[in-house]
């Protein structure tokens, strides 16, 4: 896909819209700049920022490793991802692609998207690391692969070689569905090679966090201290089978009963879910229910990716904000590319909102485009509610993730 036959393909829209994106806005394609100006170096709300952080402590906690495996990386993309004839996924490939800035390197994609994270990290100071998800394929009840049913798969082995040759930015997550016959010979391994956590999307994948099945799996990351970062809430980014169910976050109590501990990715910010009694409850509310909780004492955590995106609510930010008393439990991610994606992220709504500065939205907008994982950690350090925002314990990431032994 050369770049005008994109911007070609952009300029239909009804796929975009379809998908939820609104064309409202002119800058819809980021213009990956990539040096942040000069004039930005200076600004206030970045220095508000990274005071009192230590970014030896900040590890970016979800970010999506993507490509079109033409470099060797052997990620590849289901049939819902890369056929016209399913436009929204394939428009949300080609918005992906573009959020990575990975779209104008024809042949070399996997290299150009991973160059592309370097550079953004150049940016950072020393310390700072972004956590490389690996994407699992959808498995049967089985634990047989199903390609034909994955949106998309990034292998183990892509992620932890990025991480061997780039350890000064980047730490590798491990993908791995627990029904698979050799889940768990395949988690200690991982685990050997230095993966600091393990990520499940239960609804693209195909696994059901309360099922016995995941028994052996659970014990091999709770005597290792490894996390688990699930997809908890509705799945809109990567769509499998009709699985959602899986998702809802009071399905990891049995994880919780084992000693594992959780990391609830975008702390189930979308959708609905059943609760104990039958009612049908926002994921988020079950979010906080399971984390209130006696067993989820010191196992269960929540991160922030995503939450600033437009199809959430303000209300679940201001929510978050105000309840100090989980902050401890809380981690940054970005979720990139996401906030590389323009239209999905509004800092002028936000403002709108009351959650930030009004005087900060032209800087976080310069940002944005010239870094986005630079742009979501600095949104998420100026959200505020009434006198309440994130503790600098939410950025201080690496403490729950470090201490995973093989
Ligand atoms: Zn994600």
């Amino acid at each position: 896909m050369n770049r005008r036959k994109f911007l070609g393909f952009l300029a239909g829209g009804a796929a975009l819209s379809a998908a939820g994106w609104s064309m409202a806005k002119p800058a819809v394609v980021n213009p990956c700049r990539a040096a942040i100006p000069v004039r930005l170096l200076d600004s206030p709300w970045l220095k508000q920022a990274w005071a009192g952080i230590d970014p030896a402590g900040l590890w970016d906690c979800h970010v999506h490793l993507a490509g079109l495996g033409d470099g060797g990386s052997g990620i590849e993309l289901g049939p819902q991802l890369s056929s016209p004839l399913q436009p929204v996924h394939y428009a949300q490939r080609l918005f992906y692609m573009n959020a990575g800035c990975a779209h104008d390197a024809p042949g070399a994609v996997d290299a150009a998207y991973t160059a592309r994270l370097l550079n953004l990290c150049d940016a950072m100071p020393e310390g700072f690391k972004v956590m490389l998800f690996a994407f699992e394929r959808f498995h049967d009840a089985a634990g047989h692969a199903h390609p034909e049913h994955s949106a998309f798969y990034v292998p183990n082995a892509w992620a932890a070689k990025l991480a061997r040759e780039f350890p000064a930015r980047f730490e590798w997550v491990a993908s791995l569905h627990p029904y698979h016959a050799t889940a768990v010979a395949d988690l200690q391994l991982a685990i050997a090679n230095g993966a600091r956590a393990v990520k499940w999307l239960p609804a693209a994948q195909g696994m059901d966090p309360a099922s016995a099945k995941c028994d052996a799996f659970y014990r091999v990351l709770a005597a290792s201290g490894t996390p688990l970062i699930v997809h908890c809430g509705e799945e809109k980014a990567v769509k499998g089978s009709d699985t959602q169910a899986f998702g809802n976050p009071l399905r990891l109590r049995r994880a919780l009963d084992l000693g594992v501990k959780v990391v609830v990715a975008h702390c189930a910010t979308m959708g609905t879910d059943l609760d104990d009694d039958g009612k049908v409850r926002s994921s988020f509310d079950l979010f906080l229910k399971a984390m209130a909780e006696p067993r989820a004492k010191g196992l269960l955590h929540g991160d922030l990716s995503a939450i600033t995106l437009r199809n959430r609510q303000p209300a679940v930010i201001r929510t978050l904000l105000e309840r100090e008393d989980l902050h401890e439990r809380l981690l940054h991610g970005s979720d990139y590319p996401l906030p590389g994606i323009l239209p999905l992220i509004s800092s002028a709504t936000l403002a709108r909102a009351g959650l930030l500065p009004k005087e900060a939205v032209a800087d976080l907008d310069t940002l944005r485009e010239h870094n986005p994982l630079l742009f979501d950690f600095v949104l998420k350090r100026l959200l505020n509610w009434q006198g309440h925002s994130f503790s600098p314990a939410v950025f201080n990431t690496r403490r729950l993730f470090s201490v995973s032994q093989a």
